[in-house]
């Protein structure tokens, strides 16, 4: 059976953690949260990056961060995982959700002013299978109107903006805050993890705060102030030492393991490209491409079931991704009522193929043929 995705391990995990544990510091912004932390600083010219014990913990941390109250308006693409909505759910804000693309999940920028009232607080951005939304006209409707910008990046970990001056930045990097996940479907991964970007220097004392329970205490342990206490609102958010030694041992090899993951995108890219009745990926010139994801669009839904099932039959295994969340049980009552048809089109055409780093090139070229024997 080839799976839809296997996790994949450095092999220095299991060390990294034994250190941790022997360190006699296991609890969080320890050693390993710290070298991780810095190492995305650097790498990716992030303000400044604290890691959470998921993404979706990332974005509750936005959420809060940006002011969101009841009755604010948060601009979302439909096309997401539900965490994107969720964390602003529970602030109280009501989901204005956005169409995507005809051609691409991502939100589709030029509806995003029509849905702008006096009650919009925030857009948040999702970069759907790592291919960055359009920045450089989502930043300059976000700057007219005085809103904060989320990137969700959950899948776009070394994945780059270029601007029309030909400045090329780090998704997650473009925001005000950005967020992360290292879930174990993602291309980096602690089993579950995440982290918060934090770009508009304004935000970050505060976030520092929020994650450690409200309290001063990151400020108390750098000796800057004396004694610490409940100062605002906050969660624990931080991940433990144990999560961050197995993120150290993937960060080391994050050069390799995109590379590899780049190979497999464009090997199946190279031998389905040419395969009429499904639509390959596409990648606006703006954007860069992390090969978190390879997906097909097909043009109905019978037709991907019955490829689904084809596939299966043949010990591949290929899956749909999201359902529109306008139509959510729980938002269907609470959304707008406009239809959001592209986002509708992707919940019933978009097909994701196995893709993870242990993926071998015949493995690859079974998926391949599999695909172009079914279509004959
Ligand atoms: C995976 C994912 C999340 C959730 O990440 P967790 O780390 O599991 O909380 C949120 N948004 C998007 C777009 C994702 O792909």
């Amino acid at each position: 059976m080839i799976p839809f995705n296997k996790p994949f391990l450095t092999g220095k995990e299991t060390q990294y953690i034994e250190e941790a544990v022997q360190s006699g510091k296991i609890s969080g912004n320890g050693i390993f949260t710290q070298k991780c932390q810095h190492f995305f600083e650097d790498q990716y010219k992030f303000g400044k990056v604290l890691l959470t014990t998921s993404c979706t913990d990332a974005l509750e941390m936005a959420a809060i961060l940006a002011n969101i109250e009841a009755g604010d308006e948060v601009i979302i693409p439909s096309y997401t995982f539900v965490s994107t909505a969720l964390a602003f759910v529970r602030q109280g804000a009501k989901i204005i959700f956005a169409d995507s693309y005809n051609d691409n999940p991502n939100i589709d920028a030029d509806q995003i002013e029509s849905l702008i009232t006096l009650k919009t607080k925030a857009i948040v951005v999702v970069h759907y299978a790592g291919i960055a939304c359009d920045m450089e006209k989502i930043m300059h409707i976000a700057e007219r109107h005085q809103l904060i910008v989320i990137e969700d990046a959950a899948q776009a970990i070394d994945s780059f903006y270029t601007f029309s001056d030909g400045t090329k930045k780090a998704l997650g990097s473009i925001g005000h805050l950005g967020a992360f996940s290292f879930h174990e479907t993602k291309n980096i991964i602690s089993g579950e993890g995440g982290m918060l970007t934090i770009n508009d220097e304004q935000y970050i004392d505060r976030a520092e705060v929020i994650w450690e329970k409200g309290t001063n205490r990151s400020q108390f342990f750098r000796g800057e102030i004396n004694k610490y206490g409940w100062v605002d609102t906050g969660s624990s958010f931080l991940p433990s030492e144990i999560i961050s030694a197995f993120l150290w041992a993937q960060l080391e090899n994050l050069k390799k393991i995109q590379q590899k993951r780049l190979q497999i995108w464009n090997q199946y890219y190279k031998n389905l490209k040419d395969v009429s009745f499904v639509q390959l990926p596409h990648i606006p010139e703006y954007a860069t491409n992390n090969a978190h994801m390879f997906y097909l669009i097909f043009e109905n839904i019978e037709q991907r079931s019955k490829m689904i099932k084809y596939l299966k039959d043949n010990n591949v295994l290929s899956v749909f991704h999201y359902l529109s969340l306008h139509k959510s049980d729980y938002y269907t009552d609470k959304h707008d009522g406009r239809s959001l048809q592209n986002s509708d089109n992707f919940e019933n055409t978009l097909l994701r193929l196995p893709l993870y780093y242990d993926l071998s090139e015949p493995e690859i070229n079974k998926v391949v043929s599999l695909i172009k024997n079914f279509f004959k």
